[in-house]
């Protein structure tokens, strides 16, 4: 389970996360959807302390952190809660200069510190679960889009996080290769990995989501099973975002 707790985040005087409540249960998908400049990413980057929370509360698994403009955290206490994150990103962010299957070693070898032997089983077992085995020993170079970001799903799952972070893991990819790695990400969500993910793929989002969550200039504006928030909402906002968005479809 991921909870959090009355996060705030200012970069300069510029409020982008204004008191986001937000939990998701162990085993359950959300998709975070809305505008461009909402705090979306942001409030990816605060679930894996790659931005520091001003405030707030956030508990992931055994830890729980609590942020204020006074306290700093230990480093200790980032990095084991960190450690319990993965994340993936809208550009793969793969070493060019490391094949697939180093991609996938070099974490666990240096964050979890694994052998170079478990490592490797590892993520041959994560390769394979991407249908990537047979590209181990291709560079990113060597892969197309829709490749490189499942080895970057591989990579983040090698590490055995408590939940995946996803940050429009599709928007970079051609049309035709979005559908194999939104098919990656279904069967993990089907396994019961925990997942939060920020997406435009209205349809995706309606298959696989648990709790869509509508975030509007750094606010939950609102959340709810996928039929409340796309069928049902009342919500001006939202009613005014999904209707621009599904224009463009
Ligand atoms: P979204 O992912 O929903 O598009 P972001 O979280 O990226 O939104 O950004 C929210 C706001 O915060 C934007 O106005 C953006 O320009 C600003 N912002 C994001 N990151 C930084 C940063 N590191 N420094 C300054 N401003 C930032
Ligand atoms: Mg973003």
């Amino acid at each position: 389970m991921i909870h959090l707790n009355q996060i705030y985040k200012k970069f300069g005087s510029m409020e982008v996360l204004k008191g986001i409540d937000l939990t998701i249960e162990k085993g359950k998908t959300a998709v975070i959807i809305g505008p461009s400049g909402s705090g979306k990413t942001t409030l990816l980057r605060c679930m894996n302390l790659l931005e520091t929370p001003d405030k707030g509360i956030i508990s992931l698994g055994k830890k729980t952190l609590e942020f204020s403009e006074k306290k700093k955290q230990k480093y200790s206490d980032v990095s084991e809660f960190r450690k319990q994150t993965g994340m993936v990103f809208q550009n793969y962010n793969l070493f060019p200069h490391l094949t697939a299957l180093q991609n996938v070693m070099e974490g666990q070898i240096i964050v979890k510190k694994r052998t170079k032997q478990e490592a490797y089983k590892m993520a041959l077992l994560q390769l394979e679960k991407v249908g990537l085995k047979d590209r181990a020993d291709m560079y990113p170079s060597q892969l197309s889009g829709g490749q490189q970001q499942r080895i970057g799903i591989a990579r983040a799952m090698a590490m055995e996080p408590e939940v995946l972070l996803f940050d429009e893991p599709t928007s970079a990819l051609d049309p035709e290769l979005v559908g194999e790695v939104l098919k990656v990400m279904k069967d993990l969500a089907n396994e019961g990995m925990t997942m939060v993910i920020v997406s435009h793929e209205m349809q995706f989002a309606r298959d696989v989501a648990d709790l869509v969550v509508f975030m509007d200039q750094g606010v939950v504006m609102e959340k709810g099973t996928p039929a409340e928030v796309f069928d049902n909402t009342k919500n001006e906002r939202t009613l005014q975002f999904l209707n621009k968005v599904q224009a463009t479809v």
